[in-house]
């Protein structure tokens, strides 16, 4: 087995070999500029880009003209919140979220507050869950885009999304969901769950970093910040990555077609997971709904022990903690203070992220190196009896 084993998919995943042979060609062979009209290479790379759109909304339900290819799923989020507050702006200012939703939602929103808009934050339930009640309270006549993650990256809690875009929908209110940690994992149906805008990112589904998309459904107005060559129908201008965006179809077809089954694999390995903790560790807790819950994520907080000596002792496995790594500080993460978590337990947290390529032994090694660290930190400081002699001289 080698170690560190990684459990971080959350951060990103490995890319699937099956999506490394297919990018090398589009590298060294098929090196054409998709824009380019004139000739061969430019056909070969067009065509590659056309087939890669088709299998990446074909994963989420969409027609392949409403996917627009992006750098990933930060630039895709800016592009929906700033472009749809920027193209709305004769309709309304105000803007619904949630308290749990990523940086990556979290802070271009913050930039459009500066800018004027109103933003209004969603609190969740002890579970992670936002209510639709809630929501319907929070939409008001200046409300342009209601902005839900599907599938959080902390908790891996599944918001339901049908349900929101039903009360979003019938205040005539688009929304849009980061489904970044979704895509792979869940189902996505964008046509039945009724969603208007959706962000991706290859790097979570076993592509490379680097490329992501945005669905936009057909109708919705959306303004560019990217002015250039008028790529992807001049919402997005720059040259395409084609190897990048190769990659990103075919783990989006790995994904389709493999995902039911890995699915319930990887439920399993996180229960099999879940059970051995909770059986040899009294004080451990799971945060979020483990029922509306993709099915790679756990993550538990461990009460009596120092978050900070948790992650530095479990030197076997590569996790993550519900801390946020600010300069020096640690800061306790707001997804889990959202939960009604306090800083101690919120730090005393570990997010397991399984993934293709994790086995049982390996969740079972994990489980016994938690389990061990965690008794051992438990465990009260040694007393030294001392005798004279032990002493330095000038003690005695
Ligand atoms: C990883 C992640 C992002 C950022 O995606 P990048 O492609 O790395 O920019 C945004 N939202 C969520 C929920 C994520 O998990």
């Amino acid at each position: 087995m080698d170690l560190p084993i990684y459990m971080d998919g959350h951060a990103t995943t490995r890319v699937d070999p099956r999506v490394v042979e297919a990018m090398l060609p589009f590298f060294s062979d098929h090196y054409g500029n998709a824009a380019s009209r004139q000739h061969r290479f430019g056909w070969r790379a067009r065509d590659a880009v056309s087939a890669a759109r088709a299998s990446v909304a074909k994963l989420i339900g969409a027609a392949a003209r409403e996917v627009c290819f992006t750098s990933g799923a930060t630039e895709s989020n800016n592009l929906a919140l700033k472009g749809v507050a920027e193209a709305s702006r004769d309709r309304g200012n105000h803007i619904v979220t949630v308290e749990t939703e990523h940086r990556a939602v979290l802070d271009p929103c913050a930039r459009l507050a500066q800018q004027g808009l109103r933003i209004s934050h969603l609190p969740v339930r002890a579970d992670g869950l936002v209510t639709p009640a809630s929501l319907e309270a929070a939409l008001g006549p200046e409300t342009v885009l209601v902005s839900i993650m599907l599938v959080n990256n902390e908790i891996g809690v599944v918001q339901p999304i049908r349900e929101l875009a039903g009360v979003a929908h019938a205040r005539r209110v688009p929304l849009h969901t980061d489904a970044a940690q979704a895509a792979g994992f869940v189902p996505v149906d964008v046509a039945a769950a009724g969603i208007d805008l959706l962000s991706l990112t290859a790097h979570k589904l076993y592509g490379p970093k680097g490329v992501g998309a945005l669905f936009v459904r057909r109708g919705v107005a959306v303004a560019a910040l990217m002015d250039g060559g008028g790529h992807e129908a001049g919402l997005r201008s720059g040259t395409l990555n084609v190897p990048a965006i190769v990659g990103f179809g075919r783990a989006a077809d790995i994904c389709r077609e493999e995902r039911a089954g890995e699915a319930v694999r990887l439920r399993r390995l996180r229960d099999r997971l879940w059970e051995k903790l909770h059986r040899s560790l009294p004080g451990v807790s799971v945060n979020g709904s483990m029922t509306a819950r993709a099915p790679h994520n756990l993550n538990v907080s461990i009460a009596g022990v120092n978050g900070e000596q948790l992650l530095a002792g479990l030197s076997d496995a590569a996790v993550s903690s519900g801390a946020a790594c600010t300069s020096s500080r640690r800061e306790s993460s707001h997804v889990l203070r959202a939960l009604g978590l306090d800083d101690a337990l919120a730090l005393a947290s570990i997010r397991f992220g399984l993934g293709r390529f994790n086995t049982e032994a390996e969740v079972d090694h994990v489980a016994g190196a938690v389990c061990a660290l965690v008794k051992q930190l438990r465990a009260p400081e040694p007393i030294f009896e001392v005798g004279d002699d032990d002493l330095p001289a000038a003690w005695r």
